[in-house]
């Protein structure tokens, strides 16, 4: 049995423990969801107060040039740039993740078109966020092209012996949102090239999570998101990184002003700047960068602690102590474990999912009653088969976030799922009414 004791004492050893006084958490919170929203670094209110008073309020407009406004998608995206192996001026912050998937995938798609006509298929994984399915699927309308959902053996399947001969772009995940499986960024990626296909990837959950190596693995185009990992406050804006061999070829479709070669010259004609700053679009989110340039540098924190390889061990630590909890107290009333249990390829969240005596999912309200307890994780519903693949189940998710989440906190969190469960607390009615954020 393991027990709180045996947690307390992995805490006392953690060398990364003192990071999480970087961040203002609730008392009586264990924040199990810093992969759907990371939390708030202690930084971050008053540096965002100081750019809306100082900055903004005196500054006025000067504060472009005098507090560096103009280049802060350059500056926070080099940061994060450094945490996803990509060297300084490769990567920019703005947008959505949503949107720098349409910029990057509509760029790739534009290489292709002028090296092979013969290449029209986008492969993703049924599994994938639907954002990104939704992006690409609207794209493919609009290219007569045709977006092809695989589960990840199939995929591997259609990418090998000679299958990818009409395959323009592999567009995967890295962490898969619902299961956390990882996948290897560095094999698929080649197994891609192999197929004479391009490379899009999402670091909507590896960015801050673990390392990346986008240049180590010879990626094409990534993005991913500002406001899960890197703690940049709700609707960051995202990044986005293209391969310098690529970076500076083709115009990416949104072509505004921002990634002009010289906005300030007003030239009626547009002429791409230079790298990635052309996969800009309009006035950068001053406010919204500047938080979220705080949460990046919680990160950065780490640096002299290990950096991003003590944050993934911590990270591993943590979801192996989960399972194990889980494994001991929870399989017993029915929760099962639907991440993988290797946690070489496991991202840093595990899902569960529970199986009721009386067969009704009870999911959504379990989750619930574990928030009204203070232990914040979420659901995701399920969906049924279809023509791609079987049904997928309900899934309580955990985001186990290094900087802030401590070993007894994971103790603490088993515990109280074991006495939601005991006490039938997910039977109140108020547990049963779906709020429109699961
Ligand atoms: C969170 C997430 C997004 C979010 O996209 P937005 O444009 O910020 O809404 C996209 N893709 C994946 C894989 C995600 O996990």
């Amino acid at each position: 049995m393991i027990s709180r004791d045996d947690c307390a004492r992995r805490d006392a050893a953690d060398a990364l423990a003192p990071l999480r006084d970087q961040f203002m958490l609730p008392e009586g919170v264990i924040y199990v969801d810093g992969n759907s929203l990371g939390a708030l670094p202690r930084a971050t209110p008053a540096r965002v107060a100081d750019a809306v008073r100082q900055e903004w309020g005196d500054g006025l407009i000067r504060s472009w040039n005098d507090a560096g406004w103009i280049t802060l998608p350059q500056r926070v995206g080099d940061r994060i740039g450094a945490l996803v192996g990509a060297k300084p001026g490769e990567c920019v912050a703005a947008d959505s993740t949503s949107v720098n998937l349409f910029k990057v995938l509509s760029a790739a798609s534009r290489i292709v078109k002028a090296d092979s006509s013969a290449r029209r298929v986008i492969v993703s994984e049924r599994q994938n966020f639907p954002t990104d399915l939704y992006i690409a699927e609207g794209l493919c309308r609009d290219l007569g092209w045709t977006l092809e959902l695989l589960e990840p053996p199939a995929l591997i399947e259609r990418l090998s012996g000679g299958r990818g001969g009409d395959v323009a772009i592999m567009m995967l995940t890295q962490v898969n949102y619902r299961t956390g499986a990882l996948h290897d960024m560095a094999s698929m990626t080649a197994l891609a090239h192999a197929a004479g296909a391009l490379t899009v990837w999402d670091l909507a959950h590896s960015a801050g999570a673990l390392p990346v190596d986008l240049n180590g693995a010879g990626a094409d185009f990534a993005i991913g998101c500002g406001y899960k990992f890197l703690n940049g406050g709700p609707g960051a804006p995202a990044f986005v990184w293209a391969h310098p061999r690529h970076a500076g070829r083709f115009w990416q479709p949104l072509s505004g002003w921002m990634g002009h070669a010289a906005p300030f010259t007003f030239r009626p004609h547009y002429e791409p700047a230079a790298g990635i700053a052309r996969f800009l679009c309009g006035t950068p989110a001053v406010l919204s960068l500047t938080a979220l340039e705080c949460g990046v540098d919680t990160l950065r924190a780490a640096d002299a602690l290990g950096g991003m390889a003590a944050i993934r061990d911590k990270s591993i630590a943590l979801t192996e102590l989960f399972v194990a909890l889980v494994d001991e107290r929870c399989a017993p009333i029915g929760f099962a474990c639907a991440s993988p249990r290797d946690a070489r390829v496991r991202g840093s969240q595990v899902s569960l999912t529970h199986a009721s005596a009386d067969g009704a999912s009870h999911g959504y309200a379990i989750m619930q009653a574990l928030i009204a307890r203070g232990v914040i994780g979420d659901f995701r519903a399920g969906t049924a088969a279809d023509a791609h693949g079987p049904a997928l189940p309900d899934i309580l998710r955990f985001g186990f976030t290094p900087l802030y989440l401590r070993f007894v906190d994971v103790f603490d969190a088993v515990d109280h799922l074991v006495q939601v469960m005991q006490r039938e607390e997910y039977r109140e009615a108020r547990f049963n009414k779906r709020s429109a954020v699961t």
